[in-house]
């Protein structure tokens, strides 16, 4: 038997992996290691610091970096807000212009606001329909005074994934700073901060079967030390860049997850591969389903689906024992569609009936299949209740809605 409902919306949390969440545990108690790192008279202190050196060669294994380049933060929000407003504000002699995109999430996008308000000027890129920034795009907005550029590496909302290689060797061809929103890769996708010349890059624990109010930024340390103002001050902690006692059982339950994620990556990508085609033929009739992303380079984690004339708030209340989400779950909140799939150059009903389906480590066959039944069956029943449907209008004009099964 299948339990119910299913999730389907890993791109907004994952759950906590079971084998991190003991590692967690044991962090916590009076007979556990509960010791504050900073302590280092005595072993309860030292042996803390030490779950956190752990923890840092873990996370720092998994990207290729130096254990040293990595900082602990709060989650990837706050990582994004130390990169673009430490960077900014460090090297405002040097210059005070920013390039970013117009599909990053709103943990880059509101920073940016606020850097504009602080008198940056912020050059703000637009994909092509399928949702890539092509590395000259990237080269053709640099200024003399471009001091960062800041893309990421998966959408979390369509799963397409930029070349960040590519625009990363550009940056650095031409001497600015870059940095990765990659919330959605760290653990999923290889990076290699080895050979990739990433300034920074932002993560979070909760989006990689760790828990929530966790994450990292990298800052590079060479060849170039990159210069960082932090957010606030305090206990001199990280090297100065993030104060504040270190939360040593979200550390060590981060490490962990890396570690998992490290060994399982390859085998659980191919995996998501897998189910996540399964999916697309299920749903996908030709003429009636648009694929909101990239063919090519996506994530298989994400799939983001329109279905002509549905709107996805009928389509999520018609199915109600599957979660999944409308556009992205951080702006559902608002009644405006996708910021995202509007820069892509989806029109208004093709954005209002996004959805998206995100997959994960604990999803199954059986839960693949209950999913298209009831999608199926759902969108019958809406399109013989929807006076649009096979009406001229109900059919977005500038849309491809046979895309390739
Ligand atoms: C989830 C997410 C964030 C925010 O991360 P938090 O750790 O929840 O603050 C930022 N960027 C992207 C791309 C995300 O998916």
């Amino acid at each position: 038997m299948i339990r119910l409902p299913i999730y389907l919306d890993y791109a907004a949390t994952t759950p906590v992996d079971p084998r991190v969440a003991q590692r967690l545990s044991q962090h916590l108690t009076q007979d556990g290691v509960f010791g504050n790192p900073s302590s280092s008279t005595h072993g309860f202190g030292q042996t803390a610091a030490q779950a956190v050196a752990t923890a840092r060669e873990q996370v720092a294994a998994l990207l290729a970096a130096d254990p040293n380049e990595i900082v602990w933060t709060s989650g990837a929000t706050e990582a994004n807000n130390l990169a673009l407003l430490g960077v900014m504000r460090a090297n405002a002699r040097k210059g005070r212009h920013l390039v970013t995109a117009k599909t990053e999430h709103k943990a880059v996008l509101d920073v940016c606001r606020r850097l504009e308000q602080e008198g940056c000027a912020i050059s703000y890129l637009e994909p092509g329909a399928d949702g890539l920034i092509a590395p000259e795009q990237v080269a053709a907005a640099l200024r003399p005074d471009t001091v960062l550029v800041s893309l990421m590496h998966v959408n979390n909302e369509t799963g397409v994934v930029q070349d960040v290689a590519a625009i990363s060797a550009l940056a650095h061809q031409h001497g600015v700073l870059l940095h990765v929103d990659a919330a959605q890769s760290v653990g999923k996708l290889p990076i290699d901060l080895q050979h990739w010349t990433i300034d920074l890059l932002s993560f979070s624990a909760h989006k990689l079967y760790g828990p929530k109010g966790s994450g990292a930024l990298f800052v590079r340390r060479r060849p170039n030390r990159v210069r960082l103002e932090p957010l606030f001050y305090g206990g001199g902690q990280e090297r100065g860049l993030r104060a504040g006692t270190l939360a040593v059982h979200q550390i060590v339950a981060t490490g962990e997850a890396c570690r998992i994620a490290s060994v399982e990556m390859a085998s659980e990508q191919a995996r998501l591969q897998q189910l996540r085609d399964q999916l697309w033929r299920g749903v996908a009739k030709p003429g009636q389903i648009a694929l909101n992303g990239h063919h090519a380079r996506h994530w298989p984690g994400i799939l983001n689906v329109s279905f002509a004339g549905l709107t996805a708030e009928a389509l999520i209340a018609a199915i109600p024992e599957i979660a999944v989400a409308a556009g992205s779950a951080c702006t559902s909140a608002t009644a405006e569609p996708s910021h995202v799939l509007r820069a892509m150059g989806c029109d208004l009903p093709r954005a209002r009936g996004a959805i998206r389906f995100s997959l994960g480590r604990f999803t199954t066959t059986e839960e693949i299949d209950y999913t298209i039944q009831s999608i199926n069956v759902a969108v019958h029943r809406l399109r013989e209740l929807s006076p649009l449907w096979g009406q001229e209008s109900s059919v977005p004009l500038n849309v491809d809605w046979s895309p390739p099964l």
